[in-house]
């Protein structure tokens, strides 16, 4: 036998068994962000690389050490997206959908970064991206909090926390980065190798650390809000009446300044304390000057991405009810003598039950190899269209999941029977 291929590590197939949660997912969250006017965009899975340097940023983890970056067979530098805000950007000003307009916009598949596999931590992973152009006050902030409140509630998901903060401007970072340098530049014996590194280029980036014996040091730092104006301390005070408005909880983390550059004034976080170290779910934060860095006009925005694999984990954790999709009733039948008949028997039922999901049974079999298939499928109705059943126009229902009895009825009231026994 020739060695088998695997999966690339980090890289998972989703089996049908495991795609209840997937499903459920996607239908409610379609429903809540369709329920907040926010409509669906599909983009490419690749762009060119220097899109994501410019967007993400030079001196990112992403960019500097999680991206997949190839040469296409044109010689051209491509990527596969590390996460969908760039790529969103990029088509609404290719499209012309952000000059003079307001977009609500949101997007979800697979995203791909090169980080060490682990629980909740995958080199393709999944994302929901939301996007919002064109609106300047917190009120669009506080609207994207609440959609991903309440699509948690929708799923039945409980436990997450919101943190929130504030990055100000650029000029009010650049401030900012001057004093985090200082102060940063006063302890070098504490700086580890990447914060080192990260020093002169972007000290930011140093609070981001997971490296836990550096965590006295940054809780020491200096904080943004010091450095804040008055435009940006009023968007943070209105973000914060605003969610105080609506009930929704929150704490304010200085520390919280996000992965990526592009970020402005309000970032924040959904964290569960269900999940161990992968703890955050949900991420986001206004992007105000990422629209003109990448050559459209001016346009502020705000946005976040939904980890789908986290919240999954949290739904499995939390036993929410599922979609099931699973066949409901199996149709086992006498092949040569009875099989002729059992396609236009199997579409009548699908013409007058559209829900119903029905898998007709195909390969021939005994009957007995025929009852193992149905028991295998979750099915919870057995039909049997044997010869004497055929003969006599009629089909046997006989449930396979609890002690009602089989039944025998005419094909003529097959389907409404089928409907009875699967209520609920
Ligand atoms: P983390 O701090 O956990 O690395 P991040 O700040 O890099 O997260 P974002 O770029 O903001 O994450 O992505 C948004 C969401 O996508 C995260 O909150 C998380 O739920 C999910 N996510 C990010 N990276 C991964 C990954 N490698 N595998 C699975 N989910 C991920
Ligand atoms: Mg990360």
């Amino acid at each position: 036998m020739s060695q088998r291929i695997q999966s690339i590590r980090g890289m998972n197939d989703i089996l049908p068994a495991d795609n209840a949660a997937w499903a459920t997912l996607e239908r409610v969250a379609a429903r809540v962000f369709a329920g907040y006017g926010y409509e669906q965009i599909r983009l490419p899975i690749m762009e060119r690389t220097g899109l994501f340097k410019r967007a993400v940023g030079e001196v990112t983890d992403i960019v500097e050490k999680e991206m997949y970056t190839f040469e296409d067979r044109g010689g051209e530098s491509l990527s596969l997206r590390p996460e969908g805000t760039a790529g969103a950007v990029r088509a609404g000003i290719e499209h012309g959908l952000l000059h003079n307009a307001t977009q609500r916009l949101w997007y979800t598949g697979p995203m791909f970064r090169y980080e060490r596999p682990q629980k909740g931590r995958y080199r393709q992973f999944h994302q929901f991206g939301v996007e919002a152009f064109g609106q300047t006050g917190p009120d669009v902030d506080i609207e994207q909090i609440a959609m991903a409140a309440r699509l948690f509630a929708a799923l039945g998901v409980t436990g997450m926390r919101l943190e929130i903060n504030t990055l100000g401007t650029p000029d009010e970072r650049a401030d900012y980065r001057d004093a985090l340098h200082a102060y940063f530049s006063a302890h070098p014996e504490t700086l580890d190798e990447d914060s080192k590194r990260r020093l002169d280029r972007n000290p930011l980036r140093i609070l981001d650390t997971k490296n836990p014996a550096m965590a006295d040091l940054v809780a020491g730092a200096p904080t943004l809000r010091e450095y804040l104006g008055a435009e940006s301390s009023a968007h943070f005070d209105g973000l914060c009446r605003g969610l105080d408005a609506l009930g929704i909880d929150y704490t304010i983390n200085p520390r919280l300044v996000r992965g990526l550059d592009y970020y402005t004034r309000t970032v924040f976080e959904w964290i569960t304390s269900d999940l161990g170290a992968q703890d955050a779910v949900c991420s986001g934060g206004r992007f105000d000057g990422l629209v003109e860095q990448l050559g459209g006009s001016a346009t502020p925005a705000m946005g976040f991405a939904l980890g789908v694999e986290r919240l999954i984990a949290l739904m499995l954790d939390q036993n929410v009810p599922l979609d099931d999709l699973k066949p409901q009733v199996y149709l086992i039948h006498t092949g040569d003598t009875t099989g002729a008949r059992v396609p236009a028997l199997a579409e009548a039922l699908r013409d007058a039950l559209p829900d119903l999901r029905l898998r007709v049974h195909a390969g021939g079999g005994s009957m007995k190899s025929q009852f193992k298939r149905a028991d295998k499928s979750g099915a919870t109705l057995a039909l049997i269209f044997g010869d004497d059943e055929a003969a006599a126009d009629e089909i046997q229902i006989k449930p396979l999941t609890d002690a009602r009895e089989q039944e025998r009825v005419a094909i003529e009231a097959a389907a409404g029977r089928i409907a009875a026994l699967l209520e609920p």
